[in-house]
């Protein structure tokens, strides 16, 4: 059998083949504040993996190291397959290539806890927005793809408001279904309904479940932790910039070994 020839550093292939995620050992510092550390994942397609944590126990930022609002300092990251390509900056590590950053970022959907619409577009106008802006898709085209998940969040008598006329959580299944706009491989979330009132997160959670049902892909940032067990092929339990506990949800949230994990869950369920 041929050796194989060493690999240049920015093309190691996945670790793991045909996952959708891979994170190895991800490290972030904020100044002197070390955030992450040392912090992998493996997310295959089809996986549903919720992250629960303390506030401040890093879960936001290592959501942000993978479709890159942040710069991972130590680690890597492979988005389907792709490695993600970083340089040392003058202060700190940055992304090497520009159009990377912007294919890894097509490749995702976020959705965060504000819901960001923009405000001076109606519902359909955020829906096909970056389909046809960064995409180019035909806008005829993308405002069928839009009336159809709109439809698919229970949204589509409301293409033609104005996101200040809608609730909350009709706001946040916008913000999906414009994520879903792009077909994103991936959808990451982050605790996309602490900022709902309590009658509003099951609307949310629904459009949720039913994408996981549909075998998206999805990293969830959530203190919903009956949905996290209903859902979740994997729970991970971060504490201060670490994985504490990981494992099928029955396990994590009903048993789990950590005495930190059940601290933590005995003041959050
Ligand atoms: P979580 O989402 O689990 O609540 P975060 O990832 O938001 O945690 O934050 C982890 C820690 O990193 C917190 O101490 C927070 O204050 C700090 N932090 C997050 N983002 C920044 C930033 N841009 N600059 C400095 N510190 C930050
Ligand atoms: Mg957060």
């Amino acid at each position: 059998m041929a050796l194989s020839q060493p690999q240049p550093a920015n093309q190691i292939p996945s670790p793991v083949p045909g996952a959708a995620v891979v994170v190895e050992d991800l490290h972030k510092r904020f100044g002197q504040l070390e955030v992450l550390k040392g912090v992998s994942l493996v997310a295959h397609e089809g996986d549903v993996i919720s992250m629960i944590g303390s506030s401040g126990s890093g879960k936001s930022t290592f959501l942000r190291c993978i479709n890159l609002l942040e710069t991972p300092d130590e680690g890597r990251v492979w988005v389907n397959g792709e490695l993600i390509r970083m340089k040392q900056g003058r202060h700190h590590a940055v992304p090497a290539d520009a159009k990377q950053v912007d294919r890894i970022r097509s490749g995702l959907g976020m959705v965060f806890q504000g819901f960001n619409l923009w405000t001076h577009m109606t519902v359909l106008q955020n829906v096909i927005e970056a389909p046809v802006h960064v995409l180019g898709v035909p806008k005829a085209e993308a405002i069928d793809r839009a009336e159809a998940l709109l439809q698919k969040v229970g949204l589509e008598a409301k293409a033609s408001s104005y996101p200040s006329h809608l609730s909350g959580g009709q706001q946040q299944r916008v913000a999906i279904a414009r994520a879903l706009a792009m077909q994103p491989k991936v959808m990451l979330f982050d605790e996309p309904t602490s900022a709902l009132d309590p009658e509003l997160v099951g609307e949310v959670l629904r459009v949720m479940r039913q994408l996981a049902d549909e075998g998206m892909t999805m990293i969830i940032v959530t203190h919903e932790m009956g949905f996290a067990r209903e859902v979740s092929s994997e729970v991970i339990f971060l504490h201060q910039g670490r994985i504490e506990e990981q494992g099928p949800p029955d396990q994590v949230l009903a048993n789990p070994r950590s005495d930190r994990c059940r601290q933590f869950l005995a003041r959050n369920l």
